[in-house]
């Protein structure tokens, strides 16, 4: 029986910023502030504390022992960092070029590779458990935690606590709190030694308590579930969430395309799938030059950067990379690493390096232009989403450029430059 699964995050930190929201674009934070972080009033602090203590009768109305409630959440405080990075709006976005130059270093591609030839014998055993290849749940590994050597410090329930105090991450910090205490139940842990990321999540591949709670696993056959220590569990519980996620055995997530000249742009956008033999018999090959398999595998064509950047053709097998983390750069740095350990090459085609993302205000200036020339762009929020990527298509359609659906600044410029009144018209002479 396929659990159901959250509507919000399922792992790790792109996860939940992309399950609230934020566009599905890779997202940095500027570089850290040198100010120091300011420290919580004894206002906030008294405040926070009512919290903890109100939501004893939450937690206990839920199913939650007090004697649990009390040892996780007795001396944890509102932490200042948490709720800085939690308040904190990705206003630049990075290139998904830069993404994945660092997603796919040449550091961690070495380093999968001796992990997969270590560890050889339990990933054979998870794919023929789950159907899960290696390289993907080593890919997943190396960018949720560089292979555990970044699981995240923070205690959990101080972490948990701090977001659903308040902030914009509230009813998801109560909601995995509530988990989080009931994991502590099932799992006979001691919540004071459960670290996790400051957004709550936690182990070797970055589960949430919610995801936990459904579809984690003991790997090593020592009888716990143990996904902070034993990358066994962690590997395991992920290769579980992709299998109910539909990850088709013995199905690749795709790769890189050559699409022909005349190709029809409009067409290209990774939710929308074709049977692979009319790709095919629209041009569209792959990288390498063979041609499409003729059959009618649904699968999509992918624009990362635009019609100047790569083209990828997409399987079914993106779309359970993308219900792990709902973030199209996210799922490519997965797919194209776990290429790499596979001794496949990199990507071939050339990023458009000249075109520099636009910003959440040009974003939102993109849409309310769009909106005033009389393209539905759904809304003026920052968030390129569906139908703002229509909007864009339709635009682009009738001023006779390739109908991508990217937002550029120089497509930015156009539709600004469009929006001047138009001066009256010289009589000719
Ligand atoms: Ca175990």
């Amino acid at each position: 029986m396929t659990k159901r699964l959250s509507a919000l995050p399922v792992l790790g930190l792109a996860a939940v910023l992309a399950a609230l929201a934020v566009p599905p674009a890779v997202t940095a934070a500027r570089a850290p502030d040198p100010v120091p972080v300011p420290q919580p009033t004894p206002e906030d602090l008294a405040r926070f504390h009512a919290f903890v203590r109100m939501f004893r009768t939450e937690a206990i109305a839920a199913g939650i022992k007090p004697a649990t409630y009390d040892r996780a959440m007795s001396d944890i405080t509102l932490n200042p960092k948490i709720e800085e990075l939690n308040e904190k709006q990705p206003e630049f976005v990075r290139p998904v070029w830069e993404y994945l130059r660092t997603a796919v270093s040449e550091e961690r591609v070495a380093r999968g590779r001796e992990l997969l030839s270590v560890n050889a014998a339990l990933f054979q055993r998870l794919e023929r458990t789950y159907g899960v290849p290696p390289e993907i749940l080593a890919a997943i590994w190396g960018l949720e935690t560089n292979f555990g050597r970044s699981t995240g410090a923070y205690n959990l329930f101080e972490a948990l606590a701090t977001l659903a105090f308040d902030g914009p991450r509230a009813a998801y910090g109560r909601r995995q709190l509530i988990a989080a205490l009931k994991l502590v139940e099932i799992e006979g842990r001691d919540p004071r030694m459960l670290t996790s990321s400051w957004a709550g999540a936690f182990g070797e591949t970055q589960f949430v308590a919610t995801t936990f709670l459904d579809h984690a696993v003991d790997g090593d056959g020592d009888g716990k579930r143990d996904v902070w220590h034993s990358p066994a569990d962690a590997l395991a519980s992920t290769a579980h969430y992709l299998q109910e996620s539909h990850w088709q055995s013995g199905q690749w997530w795709g790769g890189e395309a050559a699409l022909p000249a005349n190709f029809p742009f409009e067409m290209a956008d990774f939710d929308l799938k074709k049977p692979m033999r009319d790709w095919s018999a629209l041009g569209v090959r792959m990288v390498d030059g063979n041609p499409l398999p003729q059959t009618d595998e649904p699968a999509a064509i992918f624009l990362p950067a635009g019609y100047r950047g790569p083209a990828f053709v997409l399987k079914a097998n993106f779309d359970a990379l993308l219900k792990y983390n709902f973030a199209t750069a996210y799922a490519l740095a997965v797919g194209l690493l776990a290429d790499r350990f596979k001794g496949r090459d990199g990507v071939r085609g050339a990023w458009p390096v000249d075109e520099i993302p636009l910003d959440t205000t040009q974003r939102s200036q993109l849409q309310q232009g769009l909106i005033r020339l009389g393209f539905d762009a759904g809304g003026s929020d920052g968030v390129l989403g569906r139908r703002t990527r229509q909007a864009i298509r339709d635009y682009q359609k009738t001023r006779g450029l390739p109908a991508d659906g990217f937002a550029t600044a120089s497509l930015l410029a156009r539709i600004l430059e469009d929006e001047r009144p138009t001066e009256p018209a010289l009589s000719p002479p």
